[in-house]
Formats: C-alpha cells, sequence, structure tokens
C-alpha cells in the first residue's frame, strides 16, 4: 500500500520506497509538529525518527548553531578538535575504552559486524573467513545488503539477494538456541537487546544475562544493538541496563544526533575495537565536527540520569493506562520505559488503520507489522500531554 498522497504536494519525482502517512509537516517545537496548514500533532514517533529530546531542543540547537559559525566538516585527514571530547565523554557513558564514530545506524551495524570479523582472526584465532554471527529472527538493524541478508522480514529482504553468507539466525529471547549454535567460528552474538521494528519485542528476564554468560563461557563477543532501544528510551541509558548486562559492542545511532543529524557509533573497549588498524575503516563524514558537538551535549544531557528517569516515571504511567485498553480494542501491549508496542484487536482495524485514525485526532502514531502500533513519545513530553493522547487512542479504539 502507497502512502495516501497529499492535495497539493507533488512527490511525484520522489522514489515511493516508504508508506508515510498523509501529512506534511512544516515546524517541530517539544513534542508537537506543525502541518503545512497549521494544525498541530503530537509526535510519538520520537524513537522511530531519533527525536528522544524532542523537535529543536534549546540546548541541542545552541551547541549545533555555535558549532555552525565555527566549523563544520574536516577531512578526517587531519584531526578536528570535538571529536576527542566526543569520544571521551561516549566512552564514558559506555563505560568502555574506544568509540568509532559513523553516521547511520547501518553503518554501526556494518562496522560492528566488521570488528567482530576481525576479533575473530586476529584476536580468538578463527581460520579466514570462517567467521560466524549468530542473530536473531525477527531483527533489524538496517537496510544495507550484508544486513538485509539475514532478515527474516520479506520486505527488507526478498529480491535483494545473493545474501552474504556467516550469519546464524536463531529464535529471539532463547538463550539455548544460541548456545546450541555456537560453534568454534562463532565470533559474535548480535541482537537488540528488545526488537524495535519487530513491535517492541522484550525477551524474557533473564535472557540478556544468559547471553551475556555464554559469551564469556565460550569467548564470543556480546554486541548490542541499542541504536532503537539505547540512550534513555527504556527508563536506563541503555536497555541492557535492565539486566545489570554490559555487552562487548555497544552500537548507537538515532537519538545519538539529537533529532539534528545523523550521528552513530560503535564502543568497546581495546581489546576489540582496536583490532581495527588505521586505513582499514572510515566514513567521509563519521565523527566530522558538527556531529561530535551535537553528540558531546547529548551524551551530556543523559549524563544527569534525568531523561532516563522521565522515561521510568512516565513509562510505568504509560504501562498502567496501556494496559487498561486490553480487551477493549487492544489484544497485548509491550511496555519498556517510554516505548510500547500495542497490538490491535483485528476487529478495530489494522495498525496502519489506527494509525491514520489518530492522525486525524492529532496523534502520530506507526504501525510496525500489520496489527501493531509503536508508541515512542520523545522523552520531553509532559504526562498530561501523553494522558491527551492515550484519550485519542481510546477514543479511536471506541470506533
Ligand atoms: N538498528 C536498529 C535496532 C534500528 O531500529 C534501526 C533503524 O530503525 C537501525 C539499526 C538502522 O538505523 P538507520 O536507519 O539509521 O540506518
Amino acid at each position: 500500500m502507497r502512502g495516501t498522497a497529499v492535495p497539493g504536494i507533488d512527490e511525484s519525482h520522489v522514489a515511493q520506497n516508504y508508506h508515510p502517512l498523509p501529512i506534511v509537516i512544516s515546524r517541530g517545537e517539544g513534542a508537537w509538529v506543525t502541518d503545512a496548514e497549521g494544525k498541530r500533532y503530537l509526535d510519538l514517533l520520537a524513537a522511530y525518527s531519533a527525536l528522544n529530546f524532542g523537535h529543536r531542543h534549546p540546548a541541542l540547537i545552541a551547541v549545533a548553531t555555535e558549532q555552525l559559525g565555527r566549523l563544520t566538516l574536516t577531512s578526517r585527514a587531519y584531526h578536528n578538535d570535538r571529536l576527542g571530547s566526543f569520544a571521551a565523554a561516549l566512552a564514558e557513558l559506555c563505560d568502555k575504552d574506544l568509540v568509532l564514530p559513523m553516521n547511520t545506524g547501518a553503518e554501526a551495524v556494518e562496522t560492528g559486524i566488521k570488528v567482530a570479523r576481525a576479533w575473530a582472526y586476529r584476536a580468538k584465532g578463527v581460520a579466514r573467513d570462517r567467521a560466524q554471527i549468530i542473530v536473531a529472527h525477527g531483527n533489524f538493524h538496517g537496510r544495507t545488503t550484508t544486513i538485509v541478508g539475514f532478515s527474516d522480514d520479506a520486505a527488507s529482504h526478498d529480491d535483494f539477494g545473493p545474501y552474504g553468507p556467516g550469519f546464524v539466525p536463531v529464535p529471539f529471547g532463547d538463550a539455548d538456541a544460541i548456545e546450541a549454535a555456537i560453534t568454534p567460528d562463532t565470533a559474535a552474538v548480535l541482537i537488540e537487546p528488545i526488537q524495535g521494528e519487530a513491535g517492541v519485542v522484550i525477551p524474557p528476564e533473564g535472557y540478556l544475562r544468559a547471553v551475556r554468560a555464554l559469551c564469556d563461557r565460550h569467548n564470543v563477543l556480546f554486541i548490542a544493538d541499542e541504536i532503537q532501544s539505547g540512550l534513555g528510551r527504556v527508563g536506563t541509558t541503555f536497555a541492557c541496563d535492565r539486566e545489570d548486562v554490559t555487552p562487548d559492542v555497544y552500537l548507537l545511532g538515532k537519538a545519538l544526533g539529537g533529532g539534528i543529524l545523523p550521528v552513530s557509533a560503535v564502543v568497546g573497549d581495546a581489546d576489540v575495537l582496536g583490532v581495527i588498524q588505521p586505513g582499514e575503516h572510515g566514513s567521509t563524514f563519521g565523527g566530522n565536527p558538527l556531529a561530535a558537538a551535537i553528540g558531546t551535549r547529548v551524551v551530556e544531557m543523559l549524563s544527569t540520569g534525568e531523561f532516563q528517569q522521565r522515561a521510568a516515571a512516565l513509562g510505568s504511567h504509560l504501562e498502567t493506562r496501556l494496559g487498561e485498553l486490553v480487551g477493549h480494542g487492544v489484544t497485548a501491549v509491550r511496555v519498556a520505559g517510554l516505548w510500547a508496542g500495542v497490538d490491535i484487536d483485528p476487529a478495530v482495524g489494522t495498525g496502519r488503520e489506527v494509525a491514520e485514525r489518530m492522525l486525524e485526532r492529532g496523534v502520530l502514531v506507526k504501525e510496525t507489522h500489520g496489527q501493531t502500533i509503536r508508541i515512542a513519545p520523545p522523552l520531553v513530553i509532559r504526562a498530561t500531554e501523553l494522558d491527551w493522547a492515550l484519550e485519542q487512542l481510546k477514543v479511536v479504539l471506541e470506533g
């Protein structure tokens, strides 16, 4: 299904690779956006669009404006005066040694895969070109050709082969399946600690701890794709924190750019990330001064714990209110901090239909798969705004 066209908007030259909601957004502030006609909408697509701190957060706009007036992009052939402090701050937030900066989430995942393979050959002693990475069914790690090769979502995967070898999919949430899949050639386990695009799928309690223990026992890297789940969204800095687990490698993106520009990073200790030698990996834009300045401010904002606390407090309120809807147009909810997957009763309509009815009522949500909508407000949302959005959902469900 194509996104519904909006009268007066000519997108005939845009390759239609998305199903956009029928709305043209022209302005944003806090948790709100305004369309071309001046109508306001509460934007609950923050995890999707990387806006953990809302639209045009003053602290982030200030640092971006200051940096735009000073220096924007430079060649990585020489140093820039922002990258070192960004890397130091992010490494500290993650309690790791090193940061490898990239731009998009998919690039961070690709980088993580390269690091895992190089580590397998150079540190673990796996024979060249034999390294395997265990991944989870239902994953979403991005759109590049390597990554879509191990996706089991038809729209992401089909007709984009031939696919790269070296990935072993197992059921998500099943640590025994991981253990059964480990061989001497296993370099890494790559998982989202909570699967986002799959519909906010939360693994059983103890799964992340079990993965950590398995990886330790078998000398395998634990790579956590926290691109959507990380940086405060679930009420802790990382979703892995929910089980007090530290992966070997964090993959970060989305909110790291503060809703201003794409910034991603791979973060790990020197014995892992240090396997990459100068000249072996790079990016024209990764770690540029503008990105580094904004990323540093994002990390500072997270360092106080304020956003994590907001996400936890408002998230438990969200969980209670959504729980009341189960049996009333909703079949199941899964909530982690300010992040929820809501399964819509087919008698009410599809996820897409509910998203379009919410749009009419001034709230932006989006379907993930068929019957599921995802709610991911900016962490700056007020309790009253959240309540109002949930009222709109209730009205939509009541038909
Ligand atoms: N990993 C996860 C968990 C994601 O949710 C996404 C995007 O939704 C990506 C990776 C890819 O990020 P990007 O779209 O910035 O390439």
